[in-house]
């Protein structure tokens, strides 16, 4: 079983994965994924391999509910040190 959030999108062919309440502004989040991918997720692959197109920022936002905007630094959503995010 997956643990992810996901319903059907008003786009054909998408789906909308609902995220984890983010750390920094305590709001949940809403990404629109393809269906495949979706799909993939709730067979329980790792997100990286369900999206390996989506944006690791968006990816991020999946696994943690971190917004993109919320990064420590990020001040208007491109303003993105990736360096922050790429630590591992
Ligand atoms: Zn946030």
């Amino acid at each position: 079983m997956s643990h992810h959030a996901i319903y059907d999108s008003m786009q054909e062919g998408y789906a909308d994965i609902l995220t984890p309440v983010c750390p920094f502004c305590h709001q949940q989040g809403w990404i629109t994924i393809p269906q495949t991918g979706a799909d993939a997720l709730m067979d329980g692959q790792p997100v990286q391999d369900a999206l390996p197109e989506l944006d690791y920022r968006l990816r991020e936002q999946i696994i943690s509910g971190i917004h993109p905007r919320c990064y420590p630094g990020a001040e208007f959503g491109d303003g993105i040190d990736p360096d922050l995010i790429r630590s591992h």
